[in-house]
């Protein structure tokens, strides 16, 4: 839940105004609109990188805009996927389960399970660069899917990939994000992510929400 949330920046730029939208448990929440519309301010907000001017972010009823990013128990996926180089696929998948000091065998089993959900046992012994873009994207999800977080939010992670690849992830993310059931929030700037992805969709225009509502609310598709 998002009250009337306002974010200015020291330089007197408004990037949110008074902004409202209410995320259903579970849902494909998909945030568009053009470049400077607030998009990632309001992402980062949520997850916690960008403190909020006015309003307040509620998860369960319980504020969240004053706790610490990693209380919050989101993750969150770059569209740069930033793995990290010298790990293998199966160590970047785990590093956030090692930092949360998780046992061993929960950490194998969680990886393992993220693997096989993504396509990528047989590359668990590679490093990231001998993978293709679509591969790295996957690991990145990997990881971020192992730590079972209450919610995903991802800021135009598809944006790197060419275009055959892109459409070709669209289908398979939202296949995952069912088969997660995790309350997903995805920024975007492409009007046919958009319609394609998502149960709903928010417009924003110049840090306001201009329309809220399924896709074929928004975009009237047969
Ligand atoms: P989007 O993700 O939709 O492209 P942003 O959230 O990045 O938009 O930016 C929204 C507005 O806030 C833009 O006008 C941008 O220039 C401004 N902005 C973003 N970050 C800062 C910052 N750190 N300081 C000042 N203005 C910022
Ligand atoms: P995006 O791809 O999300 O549109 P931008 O290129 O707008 O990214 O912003 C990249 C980074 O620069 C972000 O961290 C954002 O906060 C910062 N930024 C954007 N606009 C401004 C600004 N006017 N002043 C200071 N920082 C800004």
């Amino acid at each position: 839940m998002i009250d009337k949330v306002t974010k200015r920046f020291s330089d007197g730029t408004e990037a949110l105004s008074e902004v409202s939208l209410t995320i259903h448990d579970g849902e494909f929440f998909i945030l568009v609109g053009p470049s400077g519309c607030g998009k990632s301010t309001l992402l980062n907000m949520i997850v916690g990188l960008e403190d909020i001017t006015q309003g307040e972010i509620r998860v369960d009823g319980r504020v969240i805009n004053a706790l610490d990013p990693k209380d919050r128990n989101m993750a969150m996926v770059f569209q740069s996927y930033a793995l990290y180089p010298h790990m293998t696929v199966r160590e970047n998948m785990a590093f956030p389960l090692k930092l949360a000091k998780r046992p061993k065998e929960e950490i194998e089993q969680k990886v393992k399970q993220a693997a096989a959900m993504l396509e990528l046992t047989k590359l668990l012994g590679r490093k990231p660069a001998s993978l293709s873009g679509g591969q790295r994207q996957r690991v990145a999800m990997g990881r971020a899917i192992v730590r079972q977080p209450q919610a995903f939010l991802m800021d135009e992670p598809l944006s790197n990939l060419d275009a055959k690849l892109r459409v070709q992830m669209r289908t398979e993310l939202a296949r995952l994000q069912k088969r997660l059931d995790t309350t997903t929030i995805y920024v975007t700037h492409d009007q046919s992510e958009a319609m394609t992805l998502g149960d709903r969709v928010a417009l924003l225009h110049q840090g306001k929400v201009q329309q809220v509502g399924t896709p074929r609310e928004l975009y009237m598709v047969p």
